[in-house]
C-alpha cells in the first residue's frame, strides 16, 4: 500500500547537487512545501484509505542529462526558460507525498546503473527484470533508454511516462502511419499510446494532462492582496529582453496609463530593448516574483514565450492577463517555434489555456495589430476588480488527485482487446446499445449505461455521448462545444458499424482503414469508414471530407482531466 507522506525533506535528498537547474527544482519544493502538505492530508481524507499500490518509479530527467547537452541548467540565472523546472519540481513532490518510492536520475551513468545495463555495454537487453513499474522521462531520455536498453526498451516501453510540454498526436507518434502520411517531426514516431505522453496543459485530450502548480492564497492572504495592489502597476510577462523588441508602440501605448514594470535579465546595463521609463527589476527569484505580482494589477504578455506557468501564477496572484490574439493561429505550419514538433494544434493566443478556461474579466485577449482595441482593454482593465483565481487543476490537491487517479488506472501494458470484427460483437454489446436519447438530427447518442458495462473501462464508460462532428471541426472541438471533453479511450466503443446505424447513417460500404480521422463518414458519398489500428484513435485532427463519430465525456469542475465518477 502507498501511504500519504507528510514530510518532503527526504525527497531534497534524492534530488542531487551541482546544477542550478536542481537548485531551482528544490528551492520550489521547499518554498511550496506546507501547501503541498496540506493538500496531501486532504486528498488522504476524500480517498479514505483507498490510496492503491506503492510503485517503484524512475523519474529520469532527460533534458538536464550532460549527454543531451543540458542547454537549461546554465541559463536558469540568466533568463532561461523554467517552465520545465517548474513542472518536474511538482511531479517529483506530488509522487513523493502520495507515497511512492523514487529513484532520481539526470545523468546516462545513473540511468543505466538504476536499469540494471551491464557497465561496459550498450544497446542490449537488460540482463534482469526491469526493477520499476513506472518510468517518468521526457524525450532525450527516451532516447537515452532506447540506445541502452536494446531489445527490452520494447518490452518495457509500456511502463514509461513522458513529459511532453506541448504534446504529441496519434499521427505523429504511429511510425508507419506518420511516415506514409508526411507527418514528419523531430519527436515523433514512438508508437506509444498517446495517453502515455502527458502534457503542461490540457492540450489534446489524447494525452494525458499532467499540469503543474502554483502557489494558492488563504482567505487572510486574498484580503491582504486586494488592499495592497496597485491600480496602475503593470509587470510585462517575459525574462529574455529579446521578447521586448518591437514592441515600443505597445510599450508607450501602456505607459500613457500605467507604471511598467519589468523582470527582464541583465548582466550589468539595462538590455536596450527595454526602454527607460520601464522599472526593470532584473530576473527575480520565484518567490519575489510572486511577490511583484501581487502587488500589480496588470500582467501583460507580448507573444512569447507560449504557454507558460506564469500567466496562471499572476492571475491566481490578482492580477489581470492581457494577450494577444494570434490571428491566423501558430502552428507546427507557419511558425518556426512550433515547425517539428508533433502536433497539428492550432495555438489561438500567447495563452490558449488561460484565454479558453479561464477567460474575462481574468484574461483579456486582444488583437494587438488594432491599437485602438489594445488601448481600450487597457482602460477597461483598470475600471476592473477581479479576485485572485487559480483552476482545482492547477492547485496541489487538484494535481496530487489527478496523478493519483492516473496511477491507479491508467495500464498502457494488459491493452484492452483489440476492436472486433465488423460483424463481431463484444460480450458488452450483445444487443445494440440502446440509445436513451437520440437529437431529432440525429447526430447525438446517449449510451445507456447497460449497454456498456465493462468492468475494467476507466474511465467508466457511462459517461459516454457519442457526437457526429461537423467536417471542419475535430472531435476536440465538437465534445468542447457541449461542454464535455473527447475521451480517447471510448473511441473502441464507438468502432463499429453498428454505431452508424444508430446514428440512422446510411452506409453504402464500411471499410477498416488506418486513418487517424477514422470512424467516420464521408457523407456525400454515404462511406462509412473504421479505424483499424487502435493507436490512431485521435480526438485531434479534421477534414471537410469527413464527419467523425467523437466520443465524449462529461468531466470534473475544474478537473478536466477526470470524469464525474473517475475518482
Ligand atoms: N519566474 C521567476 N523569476 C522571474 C520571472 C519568472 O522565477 O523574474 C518564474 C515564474 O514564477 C514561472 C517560471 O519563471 O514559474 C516560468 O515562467 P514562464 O511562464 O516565463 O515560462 P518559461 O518560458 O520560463 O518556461
Amino acid at each position: 500500500q502507498a501511504a500519504f507522506r507528510s514530510n518532503l525533506a527526504p525527497l531534497l535528498e534524492l534530488v542531487g547537487t551541482g546544477k542550478e537547474s536542481l537548485s531551482f527544482m528544490k528551492k520550489r519544493i521547499r518554498h511550496l512545501a506546507q501547501q503541498w502538505l496540506r493538500a496531501a492530508r486532504r486528498l488522504e481524507q476524500k480517498l479514505k484509505g483507498q490510496q492503491g499500490d506503492q510503485k517503484h518509479i524512475l523519474i529520469h530527467i532527460g533534458f538536464l542529462t550532460e549527454e543531451s547537452g543540458d542547454v537549461f541548467s546554465p541559463r536558469v540565472l540568466k533568463g532561461g526558460p523554467l517552465g520545465e523546472m517548474v513542472q518536474w519540481a511538482d511531479i517529483l513532490a506530488a509522487l513523493f507525498l502520495l507515497g511512492h518510492s523514487l529513484k532520481v536520475t539526470v545523468s546516462l551513468k545513473e540511468l543505466q546503473s538504476n536499469l540494471g545495463v551491464p557497465p561496459g555495454r550498450g544497446n542490449c537487453p537488460l540482463t534482469n527484470p526491469l526493477p520499476f513499474d513506472l518510468i517518468y522521462t521526457d524525450y532525450h531520455g527516451l532516447q537515452q533508454m532506447k540506445q541502452h536498453m536494446g531489445l527490452s526498451f520494447k518490452k518495457y516501453r509500456c511502463r514509461v511516462r513522458v513529459i511532453d510540454t506541448f504534446g504529441t498526436e496519434p499521427a505523429y507518434n504511429h511510425e508507419e502511419y506518420a511516415t506514409l502520411r508526411g507527418f514528419r517531426t523531430n519527436w515523433g514516431y514512438w508508437n506509444l499510446h498517446p495517453s502515455q505522453f502527458m502534457t503542461m496543459f490540457p492540450h489534446t485530450p489524447d494525452n494525458s494532462f499532467m499540469g503543474f502548480v502554483s502557489e494558492e492564497l488563504n482567505q487572510t492572504e486574498r484580503q491582504r492582496i486586494k488592499s495592497n495592489k496597485v491600480g496602475s502597476m503593470a509587470v510585462v510577462y517575459g525574462k529574455e529582453a529579446s521578447i521586448w523588441k518591437g514592441k515600443e508602440k505597445f510599450l508607450a501605448i501602456l505607459n500613457k496609463y500605467m507604471e511598467i514594470h519589468g523582470t527582464v535579465y541583465y548582466e550589468t546595463q539595462r538590455p536596450p530593448e527595454v526602454p527607460a521609463f520601464v522599472k526593470n527589476h532584473g530576473l527575480l527569484p520565484q518567490h519575489e516574483f510572486q511577490q511583484l505580482l501581487r502587488k500589480a494589477k496588470l500582467f501583460i504578455g507580448f507573444g512569447f514565450p507560449y504557454e507558460g506557468p506564469a500567466p496562471l501564477e499572476a492571475i491566481a496572484n490578482g492580477c489581470v492577463f492581457l494577450q494577444a490574439r494570434f490571428n491566423p493561429p501558430h502552428s507546427s505550419l507557419n511558425h518556426e517555434f512550433f515547425r517539428g514538433k508533433p502536433t497539428s494544434r492550432e495555438v489561438s493566443s500567447q495563452h490558449p489555456y488561460a484565454e479558453d478556461f479561464i477567460g474575462k474579466p481574468h484574461v483579456w485577449t486582444v488583437d494587438y495589430n488594432n491599437s485602438e482595441e489594445f488601448e481600450a482593454a487597457i482602460k477597461t482593465i483598470l475600471r476592473t476588480q477581479v479576485d485572485p483565481y487559480l483552476p482545482y487543476e492547477y492547485t496541489c490537491e487538484g494535481m496530487l488527485e489527478r496523478i493519483h487517479a492516473y496511477i491507479q488506472h491508467q495500464d498502457f501494458c494488459t491493452m484492452p482487446s483489440p476492436p472486433p470484427p465488423a460483424k463481431a460483437q463484444s460480450p458488452a454489446m450483445q444487443s445494440p446499445p440502446s440509445p436513451l436519447a437520440l437529437s431529432p438530427n440525429a447526430t447525438h447518442l446517449v449510451w445507456s449505461p447497460s449497454a456498456l458495462r465493462d468492468p475494467h473501462a476507466w474511465p467508466p464508460a457511462d459517461s459516454l455521448q457519442v457526437w457526429l462532428s461537423e467536417g471542419r471541426h475535430s472531435c476536440t472541438e465538437t465534445c468542447r462545444r457541449r461542454g464535455l471533453v473527447c475521451e480517447p479511450t471510448f473511441f473502441r466503443f464507438l468502432n463499429k458499424k453498428e454505431v452508424f446505424l444508430q446514428l440512422s447513417i446510411t452506409c453504402d460500404s464500411t471499410e477498416y482503414e488506418m486513418n487517424h480521422l477514422y470512424p467516420a463518414v464521408a457523407e456525400n458519398v454515404h462511406e462509412c469508414y473504421l479505424q483499424k489500428e487502435p493507436l490512431l484513435f485521435s480526438c485531434a485532427g479534421h477534414n471537410t471530407k469527413y464527419r467523425r463519430l467523437c466520443p465524449c465525456r462529461d468531466y470534473r469542475e475544474g478537473q478536466v482531466a477526470l470524469c464525474r465518477d473517475c475518482l
